[in-house]
C-alpha cells in the first residue's frame, strides 16, 4: 500500500538513509534539513529513481511554526502521512559550566522539542487514518550518559519518555511510537564531534575513536547508517503493529554493559 512518509533532518546521514530505504519500499518522502540546494536537489533526483513522489521542506526544527508547516505541506502534497521519524539532531561537547547556554535551548529545541511540534501537527492526521508510524530516533545516550555532552543526554532521555507516553496515548489508534537507540554511527555529527572531544579530554583524534567511541561498543566497530535505515523501514512496516512504547538498541553492546 502507498505510504507517505517525512523524515526530519533527512540530508545527511541516519535521515538520508531512513529516506533512502523508504523511497526504496515504494513510499513518497518529504525530506528535510539543511544544506547546499544543489546537493538537496540531487537528492531529491536520486530518491524520485525509485518511483514514489519526493519532496523537499527547509523548515528549522527550532520553529514551531515552520514545523507545523512541514507537516501540513506533506499531508496536502502527497494526499496523506503515514510514517513520521523524528531524526534531526546536532550535538555539542562542553563541560556543564563552560556550556553555552544558547547551545542548550538549541539542542533541547532541536532534539527534544522539534519532536513533540511534529507529533502535535501529525497526530491529527493519523488518528483520522486510524492508522500511523512514529519513530524517533533517540541515542544510546537516551539510555546512558557519558560527561559533557549534557543537553544532548538531556533530550535524548527526554525523547524516550515522550515516545512511550505517546505510545499509550495512541495505542488504540493504530499508531505505534518506538525509539530507536544507535551507538555510535559514522555520519557527519559524529565526525564533527572528534576534534572537541580530542581537545576537551587532551588525547589524539585517533585514541577518541579507539578509546572513547568505541570503548563501550564491544564489537569494535561503528554502526552503520544502513543498519539503522533498516530497523527504521521494520517499525514502519504492518508487521511491527504490535510494536510500541519501546526501543530498539543498535550500538554493538553497549548498552547491555
Ligand atoms: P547528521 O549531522 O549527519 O545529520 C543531521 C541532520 O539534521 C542533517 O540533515 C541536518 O541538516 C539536520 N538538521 C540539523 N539542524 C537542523 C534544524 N535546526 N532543522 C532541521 N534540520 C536540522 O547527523 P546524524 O548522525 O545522521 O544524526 C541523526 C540523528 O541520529 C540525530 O538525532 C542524532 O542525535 C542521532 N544519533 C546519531 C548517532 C551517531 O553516532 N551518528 C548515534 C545515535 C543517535
Amino acid at each position: 500500500m502507498k505510504r507517505a512518509a517525512v523524515i526530519t533532518g533527512s540530508t545527511s546521514g541516519i535521515g538520508l538513509a531512513i529516506a533512502t530505504a523508504l523511497a526504496r519500499s515504494g513510499a513518497d518522502v518529504m525530506l528535510n534539513g539543511f544544506g547546499p540546494a544543489e546537493e538537496i536537489d540531487a537528492i531529491v533526483a536520486r530518491l524520485k529513481a525509485h518511483g514514489g513522489r519526493v519532496a523537499y521542506h527547509g523548515a528549522d526544527m527550532t520553529k514551531p511554526e515552520e514545523i507545523e508547516d512541514l507537516i501540513a505541506r506533506t499531508h496536502r502534497d502527497f494526499g496523506s502521512l503515514d510514517v513520521l521519524v523524528n531524526n534531526a539532531g546536532i550535538q555539542h561537547v562542553e563541560k556543564i559550566e563552560d556550556f553555552p547556554v544558547a547551545k542548550w535551548d538549541q539542542i533541547i529545541a532541536i532534539n527534544l522539542s522539534s519532536s513533540f511540534h511534529t507529533m502535535r501537527a501529525a497526530i491529527p492526521l493519523m488518528k483520522a487514518k486510524g492508522k500511523g508510524r512514529i519513530i524517533n530516533i533517540a541515542s544510546a545516550h537516551g539510555l546512558v550518559a557519558s560527561p559533557f555532552k549534557a543537553a544532548y543526554v538531556a533530550a535524548k532521555h527526554g525523547i524516550m519518555g515522550l515516545t512511550k507516553t505517546a505510545a499509550l496515548e495512541l495505542a488504540e489508534f493504530g499508531i505505534t511510537v518506538n525509539a530507536i537507540c544507535p551507538g555510535y554511527v559514522l555520519t557527519p555529527l559524529v565526525e564533527k564531534q572528534i576534534p572537541d572531544t580530542a581537545r576537551t579530554r587532551g588525547i589524539t583524534e585517533a585514541q577518541v575513536k579507539s578509546d572513547v567511541m568505541l570503548k563501550f561498543q564491544p564489537t569494535k566497530d561503528f554502526v552503520s547508517v544502513e543498519e539503522v535505515a533498516a530497523t527504521a523501514l521494520f517499525l514502519a512496516s504492518d508487521e511491527a503493529r504490535q510494536i510500541t512504547g519501546t526501543h530498539f538498541s543498535i550500538d554493538g553492546g553497549w548498552t547491555a554493559q
